[in-house]
């Protein structure tokens, strides 16, 4: 995931976490080094705050452009003719929208489900994330007219949920971080456990009232 403010000057942030996103930025990091593209480190003082940049230059560069990665690192990338002057302009000139995006980047990339939470960050997403399954919960326990015991998150390294056959669900605390669909989905399996506590056909025919696309959901979840 990365936002990009082109030379012609169109912007875009995407701002939502999509599977999709996550797959493409796993590819784009594979990037290696190659002799066609030469690069610097800079810093400069924007508006009284310091930020770090990363100028390259490449051969088949048509046209400035500016990128944003969903750390918050900001790469320009210069054609090779280009002095490494004009990137710096460049920023000078979209200031504003520069440091906004890496700020808001920055949110969203210690957000993701691949960043490292330390303890307090771990807290609060818990919090966060027991209060999204209380209420989607409730809705479709609702719906089901199925009755749970207790509810847990837990930090568990493996599983998105489990339900124990006294009737205790729990969820992974990350499960905040996915889209909502696939929250619901894992909130749904769980919660259809109480009733059919197998894999089976049965089983399956109840999720899929509620999540009819959960075949879809299933798939990706299992290239996470
Ligand atoms: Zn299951």
């Amino acid at each position: 995931m990365s936002t990009l403010l082109k030379g012609g000057g169109s912007f875009s942030l995407n701002e939502g976490i999509s599977l999709q996103d996550w797959l493409d930025n796993d590819e784009s990091s594979n990037n290696s080094i190659d002799e066609t593209k030469m690069s610097v480190q800079k810093k400069m003082t924007l508006r009284s705050e310091k930020i770090e940049y990363t100028v390259r230059k490449h051969r088949t560069a048509k046209r400035l452009k500016l990128v944003i990665s969903c750390d918050g690192n900001c790469t320009v990338t210069l054609p090779w003719r280009m002095g490494f002057v004009s990137a710096d302009d460049f920023i000078r000139k979209n200031a504003q929208w520069v440091l906004e995006k890496m700020k808001a980047m920055k949110k969203i990339g210690k957000n993701s489900l691949f960043a490292r939470h330390d303890r307090v960050e771990y807290l609060k997403l818990k919090e966060h994330a027991r209060a999204m399954v209380a209420r989607r919960l409730e809705k479709y326990a609702e719906f089901y007219g199925f009755e749970y015991k207790g509810v847990a998150i837990r930090n568990q390294k493996t599983r998105w949920g489990s339900c124990s056959s006294k009737g205790n669900l729990n969820f992974n605390y990350k499960i905040l971080l996915l889209p909502q669909r696939h929250a619901d989905y894992i909130i749904v399996h769980e919660l259809c456990h109480l009733k059919e506590f197998n894999h089976g056909k049965r089983f399956w025919n109840l999720v899929g009232q509620t999540i009819p696309e959960y075949e879809k959901i299933v798939k990706q979840l299992k290239v996470l």
